[in-house]
This record gives C-alpha cells, sequence and structure tokens, in this order.
C-alpha cells in the first residue's frame, strides 16, 4: 500500500456468469479525499462499492482498506456507512429513530445516542425534526437524514451510490455543495457514484473515469477534462464532437496519428464575415444553417 492510501483495490476482477464486470479494477483513494466514481450506466461503478463494502465478492483480486486486507472481512466490520439510492429511511421510524438505528445494534447506550442523535440533526441542518416520519419530509431532507444514519456510528469510509438522483434539479445541486461541505467538514474519507459529469467535477476532489468494467482514467477534474488520455473520456466529458474527415480543416493536412478528432466548443470561434478574423490561418469560410439558443 502506498502511504496515504486509505482503500485500495488491487487487479479487482468480477464476473456474473459470463459477463465480465470488474475488469482488472485498480483504485487508490487517499485518506479524506472526496472520490467520484464516475461512467455510464451499466460500466460496474455499483459493483465496486458493492465489493468494497463486502456486500459482493470479487473473483479474484485485493481489497485494502486503512491497511488492512479486508477480502474476508464481514460487511459489518469493515467500519463503512453507506448512503444508497435505493437504501430508503425505514417508514415507520421516526428521523430520531433513524439515525439511532445503527447505534442501537451497536448497543450504545441511551444517553450517548440520544447525544450523538441531537448532534446529528443539527448537523444536518434537521434541529427540532427528529420526532417527523419519513413521509413528512421533502426529498432533500430525507437524503440528509440517510446521510446522518450513515454516519451515525462514525464510519471511517463513506459509500455513496447515486445520493441524489431521486431528487429533482434545484434541490439537487443544493444537495450536491451542502454534501461537499459536511464531508470536508466530518474529513471522512468518501466514494460517490455518479453517471453525472457535472455533479462529479462539482463535488469530487478526484475523479475515477469507469467504462465497461474498467477504470479509463483517475485524476482531479480539470486534469481529466483537459488532458483526457483515451477517446472514451474526451467524449464522456464536455460538450464535443467527433471529425472523422479532420485533415479537411486547415492546419490539420500534416496531422500523421488519429482516426478521428475530438473537438470542445470552446476551441471554436465564430467570426461574422464583416469582423476582423483573428486566426486567418486556420480559419474556414461557412454558412450557419441552423441556430440554436443553448442558454450560456
Ligand atoms: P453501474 O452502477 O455503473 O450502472 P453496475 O455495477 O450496477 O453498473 O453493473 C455492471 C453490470 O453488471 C451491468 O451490466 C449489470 O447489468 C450487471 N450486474 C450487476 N449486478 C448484477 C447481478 N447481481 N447479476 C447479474 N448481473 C449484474
Ligand atoms: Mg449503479
Amino acid at each position: 500500500m502506498s502511504d496515504k492510501a486509505y482503500v485500495q483495490l488491487k487487479n479487482i476482477n468480477k464476473s456474473y456468469g459470463s459477463v465480465q464486470v470488474s475488469k482488472d479494477v485498480n483504485i487508490t483513494v487517499e485518506e479524506g479525499r472526496l472520490v467520484a466514481l464516475l461512467g455510464p450506466s451499466g460500466s460496474g461503478k455499483t459493483t465496486i462499492l458493492k465489493i468494497l463494502a463486502g456486500l459482493e465478492q470479487p473473483d479474484s483480486g485485493d481489497i485494502y482498506i486503512g491497511g488492512r486486507r479486508v477480502n474476508d472481512v464481514k460487511p459489518s466490520e469493515r467500519g463503512i456507512g453507506f448512503v444508497f439510492q435505493s437504501y430508503a429511511l425505514f417508514r415507520y421510524m421516526t428521523v430520531a429513530e433513524n439515525i439511532a438505528f445503527s447505534l442501537k445494534i451497536q448497543k450504545w447506550d441511551a444517553k450517548r445516542i440520544r447525544d450523538r442523535v441531537e448532534e446529528l440533526l443539527e448537523l444536518v441542518d434537521l434541529k427540532g425534526l427528529g420526532d417527523r416520519y419519513p413521509r413528512q419530509l421533502s426529498g432533500g431532507q430525507r437524503q440528509r437524514v440517510a446521510f446522518a444514519r450513515a454516519i451515525a456510528p462514525q464510519p471511517k469510509l463513506l459509500l455513496l451510490d447515486e445520493p441524489f438522483a431521486a431528487i429533482d434539479a434545484k434541490v439537487r445541486k443544493e444537495l450536491r455543495s451542502w454534501l461537499k461541505e459536511l464531508i470536508r467538514e466530518v474529513g471522512i474519507t468518501s466514494i460517490f457514484v455518479t453517471h453525472d459529469q457535472d455533479e462529479a467535477t462539482e463535488v469530487a476532489d478526484d475523479i475515477i473515469i469507469t467504462n465497461q468494467g474498467r477504470v479509463e482514467q483517475t485524476g482531479q477534474p480539470i486534469q481529466i477534462y483537459s488532458d483526457p488520455v483515451t477517446p472514451f473520456v474526451a467524449q464522456f466529458l464536455g460538450e464535443n464532437v467527433t471529425t472523422p474527415d479532420f485533415r479537411k480543416f486547415k492546419g490539420f493536412e500534416e496531422v500523421q496519428k488519429g482516426d478521428f478528432a475530438i473537438i470542445r466548443p470552446e476551441y471554436i470561434n465564430l467570426y461574422k464575415l464583416d469582423e476582423t478574423i483573428q486566426y486567418t490561418e486556420t480559419s474556414e469560410f461557412g454558412t450557419a444553417e441552423k441556430v440554436i439558443f443553448r442558454g450560456s
């Protein structure tokens, strides 16, 4: 293990029947980082979380958490908290009972549970709502309860699987920045799954890009965006067009390597005919046939 690594997956392989859903997955997460697993649906993100959590066994490979190999350690003993999109709150328990749930299982004494629940309600901005039932809360509030429940027993690692997916767009954005700040405040190493690139780039310190069971690239959001190492990553991030005939453009005639070019709009300048053109040697003349307004 490298020094600062808190979580490490080494050469993980996993198949369901004849379908291989993790292909030699290597992941390192440093202590205290907030990392996004970002990839299209079906690319194996949830499987990676489940393997870390001990809810699935890999066919081969090693799992290290906090320096300890945990392949044979039970889920409940891996020191992990979860917020899963589908891991809904218990409907017939109050907010406070939901948060206290795992503390009761761990046989904390009543006073200590009460104090911890109060502390968490305050932390997630739900002070005074402990006696409500989940149905009396908004979607965003419910996810905050799920978060409080997950971190109640002070896990060393938090896993979140598409935690914002079921929440409407505006609240989702608020909840994202809220979560980022809170995780920073609590200082807990966290890995969250998303298929939404905006969510990953806004929230995460580091991004791990998954595609068809493989890790394509790992790095800080800006590194991955500005220096994609595979065509998949280049196409997956940002707006872009893929151009097979790129050698027809001025300035690209001599480019030797490559089957196609992936072009991002921020590298294109548009000028009207009566404007002064800055880069004449790489400019093309053409007619805009259709213009669509897309906000900013
Ligand atoms: P993601 O979270 O990126 O959407 P998953 O890890 O859930 O991807 O799934 C990866 C692939 O594994 C998908 O093709 C999915 O259908 C398949 N898969 C996941 N869980 C099972 C299972 N229990 N049995 C069979 N196939 C599964
Ligand atoms: Mg998933």
